[in-house]
């Protein structure tokens, strides 16, 4: 939270200013509630610069203190039920490895109505501890509830780190925390591993030119987000049994302003599927209109499979945006991977690399994606694709 200095003359005129509604007057002077999020608005609108960010210096902590790979574990309804989201396994699996390098727990966080069903699969990858969170007031995602949930239980536990899906929900609480606790966050990671007891934070930088590696290690928790479909999901183990810990933490009023009175979900499209398909047809500026995505579309509907597109394709408007696949994008890992009429830019591959098979129609024989891909076939996509499909069709009969 800012800091209110003892000079604050109770003017109020920060009041109106913070976005937030955190600030208000009690007895001539300013009180800030939990609500702040340190955004800085209302700094400069102070006379007597009464408000002030609040400095934490590395000496402000014992690192030593601070043990366990937390992974927050980030749950969706799926046809009316809730259940694990599939990248908080990913993370559990990659959390596992990085916890057994540092000889340190994997520990899961879990809110939701009632996270002890979740309790078993969320064992199952190895998990040594669960701090579960369950009240009536966390069952939809609300950012204040869910944030302040994780920030009192590093304040109690301690944590070396903690890992968050890159999702809208990962995306959303994991700053929140951050700014909270005093601590760095570096999102979309794509590998993670351990050094001198750090956690090595590699992501793309500069345009993807280069992967930039992230150190911490003056700060805890160590906090990273990291995209569906860059780690491996291991194999889970049923006899695995967690060590359940469960937290009573009430939703404060102060805490939540907004309110979810109903919950719209939009009728999932095909390219809604596409970080979970097993097979994605992606498009490129080679397939220069929107009757080229067309026969993408009679592709994926002969494949089971759901569509992606690159950034060019997506810039001349042939798809919507979130169909793009690459560093901007989603990241996919599909069993089958075919990209037509796309290059294979770095930005682009670095979203489906983890793609089991892939194949790539192409033109020009000396395009980039021929040296990702496992599959080649040089030629002009209008063509190649209705013979894929004529082909699949008469396998199918
Ligand atoms: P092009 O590079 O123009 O390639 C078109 C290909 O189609 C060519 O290889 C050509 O030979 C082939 N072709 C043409 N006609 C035919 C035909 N009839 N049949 C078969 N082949 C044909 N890109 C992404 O995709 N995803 C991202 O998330 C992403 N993020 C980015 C982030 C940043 C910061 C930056 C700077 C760029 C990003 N890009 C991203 C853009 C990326 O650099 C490339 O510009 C883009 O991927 C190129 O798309 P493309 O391969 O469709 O087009
Ligand atoms: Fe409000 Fe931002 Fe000031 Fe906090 S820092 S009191 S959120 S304006
Ligand atoms: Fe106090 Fe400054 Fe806010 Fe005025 S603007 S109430 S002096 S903190």
């Amino acid at each position: 939270m800012i800091t209110v200095k003892p000079n604050c003359i109770g003017c109020g005129k920060c009041v109106p200013v913070c976005p937030f509604g955190a600030l208000s007057l009690k007895d001539g002077k300013i009180v800030v509630s939990s609500a702040c999020t340190m955004c800085g608005a209302c700094i400069k609108e102070c006379p007597v610069q009464a408000l002030e960010m609040p400095v934490k210096t590395s000496t402000a902590k014992d690192l030593s203190a601070y043990k366990g790979v937390w992974i927050y574990v980030e749950t969706i309804i799926d046809c009316g039920k809730e259940i694990v989201r599939p990248v908080s396994l990913e993370l559990l699996s990659k959390g596992r490895e990085l916890a057994g390098i540092l000889n340190e727990d994997l520990c899961a966080v879990v809110i939701s109505e009632d996270a002890t069903k979740l309790h078993d699969e969320i064992s199952s990858y190895g998990t040594n501890k669960i701090y579960s969170v369950s009240d009536a007031g966390y069952k939809d995602y609300n950012t204040a509830a869910y944030s302040a949930v994780v920030v009192n239980l590093i304040e109690k536990y301690k944590p070396s780190m903690i890992l968050y899906p890159s999702t809208y929900e990962g995306r959303d609480v994991s700053p929140r925390v951050a700014a909270e606790v005093f601590c760095g966050l570096t999102a979309d990671c794509t590998a993670l591993s351990i050094k001198e007891g750090n956690l090595v934070q590699t992501r793309p930088a500069f345009g993807g030119n280069i992967m930039a590696d992230i150190l911490c290690p003056e700060h805890r928790p160590q906090m990273a987000t990291v995209r569906p479909n860059v780690m491996k999901k291991a194999e889970p183990n049923a006899d695995n049994k967690a060590e359940i810990i469960e937290e009573k933490i009430a939703v404060s009023k102060e805490v939540v302003k907004i309110k979810i009175i109903k919950r719209h979900v939009a009728k999932v499209c095909k390219m809604d599927n596409l970080d979970q398909a097993e097979v994605v047809i992606s498009g490129g500026r080679g397939m220069k209109n929107k009757e080229g995505f067309k026969m993408l579309n009679d592709l994926a509907d002969t494949l089971g499979g759901s569509v992606g597109a690159s950034r060019a394709a997506i810039d001349m408007g042939l798809i919507p945006k979130k169909a793009q696949v690459g560093q901007s994008g989603v990241t996919v890992s599909p069993k089958v991977y075919i990209a037509c009429g796309i290059s294979g830019a770095v930005q682009h591959l670095v979203g489906m690399e983890n793609s089991d098979t892939v194949i790539a129609v192409n033109k020009d024989p000396q395009a980039p994606i021929f040296n990702a891909c496992k599959i080649g076939l040089v030629g002009d996509a209008n063509q190649v694709i209705p013979k894929i499909i004529e082909g699949v069709e008469k396998k199918q009969k």
